[in-house]
């Protein structure tokens, strides 16, 4: 059975006071929640603070980006292996916000989630059509192609350590949420894709997060799908109370 992976991803938010003070609370109400595995994306400028607050807890440490490059001329980016020295342990890959705003491109989440890989990172890939791409009917075929062009190359131990995270771009942070059945009807594609690329026996184990408007009030609904296995949390995130509930929503 997949333990299911809840991650908040605390976007470009928190100083490190108001981190500090979230991750204590995050702590406090989910800390002995051993069923489900919980993880915080904090930004760059919060992970050494963070890193010390989980320490010894059961919450793990997720970063936002990573660059491919081991070291070298790329102003204002984060190596892998910085993030690992810091206690990092997830790294968020091919957000749709990195896509739309930054120039994410398939070819360059796929450098990146091998570069993480190759660090010991383990990355959270993250798929989704726009809404009109969904309306033109091309769900299936952008996702495809995402996630073909991802995860290229990927091969034994490296997909035990991957986790996708699909997010409908017209839900993320749109208060409009994918129903459970569309929800349900892309992750059984994706885990069918995987089974093509990686084998059926090891799809079968890979984590598929849902994120897009994800709330206390629809997170066990989603998460109870067969093909579900967690959430990826923005806006809900950002509160103890909201996240935790979510987290909770997540125990089978
Ligand atoms: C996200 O940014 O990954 C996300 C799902 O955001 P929200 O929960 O705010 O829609």
């Amino acid at each position: 059975m997949r333990k299911p992976i809840v991650a908040g991803n605390w976007k470009m938010n928190k100083t490190r006071a108001e981190a500090a003070a979230l991750v204590a609370g995050i702590k406090a109400e989910v800390g002995s929640i051993n069923a489900v595995e919980t993880v915080v994306c904090v930004p760059f400028t919060d992970l050494d603070l963070v890193a010390q607050a989980v320490k010894g807890s059961i919450l793990g440490l997720g970063a936002q980006n990573v660059h491919w490059a081991e070291k070298g001329a790329f102003t204002g980016e984060i190596s892998a292996a910085m993030l690992k020295e810091l206690g990092v342990t997830y790294v968020i890959i091919g957000h749709s916000e990195r896509r739309q705003y930054f120039g994410e491109t398939d070819a360059t989440v796929n450098q990146r989630a091998k570069a993480a890989l190759v660090a010991g990172l383990k990355p959270i890939v993250c798929v989704g059509e726009t809404l009109m791409e969904r309306e033109a009917g091309q769900t299936t075929q952008v996702v495809e192609r995402q996630a073909r062009v991802g995860l290229a190359g990927l091969q034994g131990a490296d997909w035990d350590k991957l986790v996708i995270a699909y997010e409908p771009v017209w839900a993320i942070g749109t208060g409009k949420t994918a129903t459970t059945a569309q929800a349900q009807e892309v992750h059984a594609f994706i885990r069918k894709l995987l089974g093509e690329l990686a084998g059926t026996e090891t799809a079968a184990k890979i984590r598929i997060q849902y994120g897009g408007s994800m709330k206390p009030e629809n997170a066990k609904e989603l998460m109870s799908q067969p093909d579900i296995d967690g959430g990826l949390i923005g806006g809900a995130s950002l509160e103890a109370g909201s996240f935790a509930a979510i987290v909770r929503g997540a125990v089978r």
